[in-house]
């Protein structure tokens, strides 16, 4: 078994790439690369558009179905405006603790699955192991938004996922996915003392909010049955109501932040449909009876898949024998892990450290959850053979 020294040594390595989502990521993925292509993995390297950010997905054993693929995002949160105790972009250890920043979210991960490179090349044998090393998670799961897309429609995809975010090793089976939206209105400005005779785009938005507060109240009933999310249903939040000028001005544009947590697929189906009818058959004649240029816009920030519960998931089964525990759970927070779903595969999320330490200064992981971590990949690693 690989032990914890050399995956310690790993992740030093990995915490020293200041890999914040702003700032390129081509370094680490590079020295990833590097390590598993060395064991004998087949490995692509996608960069972006910029050349400044790149996704990595890589194999070790044959090109057959049936592959387990362990996935990790490879940027950071910011550390500016944190009060840290140590330099974050070097690993520290202390007490039984590793401090740095990603050491939880997500490099320890990374770490431990990259480490034993050399157990998964002599195990994997009969089913493979695969990799994929994302960017830009943080800011919306753009990385691995674009490695799936690449993916679609490829032979011999892994049938199941491990997403090694941090859940203390818990197994996680679900959670709400993330949609969010700008919706732009164009009226026509025009003098406060003739509404009739302008286009009052923030009217318009005020309407439109009117129709996500009906929508709001009308998944709570649609959650579905045992759903075992807080709140069970699907959420709608107006973030923003932006626009006008003046008392005695008609505001000719506006715009509304919203989003969507969706419990389920159809929930964001039923919502956009519905404010797709709302605009086409009731605002947008009305706005454009008086200024035919009037019109809406929305506009797609992110629309982050959820992690659906499924009765059947292998990777459950799986993991809750290799981790000896009795059930799994659901989160709050957003994952990769609804994307990978997407494409067919089971998916669980199951990491080491605490979710508590994500993103806050002296970020650290437990020695012992990394050991916890190995253990249970070292367990994997002979499901393959
Ligand atoms: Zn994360």
């Amino acid at each position: 078994m690989t032990g914890l020294p050399e995956t310690t040594q790993l992740l030093a390595e990995l915490v020293g790439f200041p890999t914040v989502s702003t700032d390129s990521n081509v370094d680490m993925i590079t020295l990833l690369a590097d390590r598993l292509a060395q064991a004998g993995a087949k490995v692509e390297i996608i960069a972006d558009e910029s050349g400044r950010k790149a996704n990595l997905w890589a194999r070790i054993g044959p090109d057959v179905p049936g592959g387990i693929l362990l996935s990790g995002h490879s940027d950071v949160v910011p550390v500016a405006d944190q009060a840290w105790a140590t330099d974050p972009f070097d690993l520290h250890e202390a007490e039984g603790r590793l401090y740095g920043r990603g050491t939880c979210d997500m490099k320890g991960f990374i770490a431990a699955a990259v480490a034993m490179a050399p157990v998964w090349a002599e195990r994997a044998t009969r089913r493979p192991v695969y990799f994929a090393f994302t960017h830009e998670e943080e800011t919306g799961c753009l990385g691995a938004q674009a490695l799936v897309k690449l993916l679609e429609g490829r032979e011999n995809l892994p049938s199941i996922a491990i997403v090694g975010e941090p859940t203390s090793m818990r197994i996680i089976e679900g959670h709400k996915g993330c949609f969010e939206y700008s919706t732009h209105f164009t009226g026509l400005e025009g003098h406060g003392s003739s509404p009739d005779h302008g286009v009052n785009a923030v009217e318009y938005a005020v309407r439109y909010v009117s129709r996500l507060l009906d929508l709001k109240e009308q998944l709570k009933a649609r959650a579905p049955e045992g759903s075992r999310f807080e709140p069970p249903w699907t959420t709608i939040n107006t973030g923003a109501l932006v626009g006008g000028v003046a008392h005695n001005v008609i505001p000719g544009r506006s715009r509304v932040d919203w989003e969507m947590r969706p419990v389920q697929k159809s929930d964001g189906d039923f919502v956009k449909e519905d404010l797709k009818h709302f605009c086409e058959d009731i605002l947008l004649p009305a706005m454009r009876a008086v200024h035919p240029e009037a019109g809406i816009t929305t506009e797609v920030i992110g629309e982050v898949d959820g992690l659906e519960p499924a009765t059947e998931n292998e990777a459950r089964d799986i993991v809750m024998e290799l981790t000896g525990a009795n059930g799994a759970g659901v989160v709050p927070f957003g994952t990769e892990a609804g994307l990978f779903q997407d494409l067919g595969m089971s998916v669980v999320v199951c990491g080491p450290g605490s979710i508590e330490q994500a993103h806050k200064p002296d970020e650290f992981i437990e020695v012992s959850q990394m050991q916890e971590c190995l253990g249970m990949l070292d367990r994997l690693s002979r499901k393959l053979g």
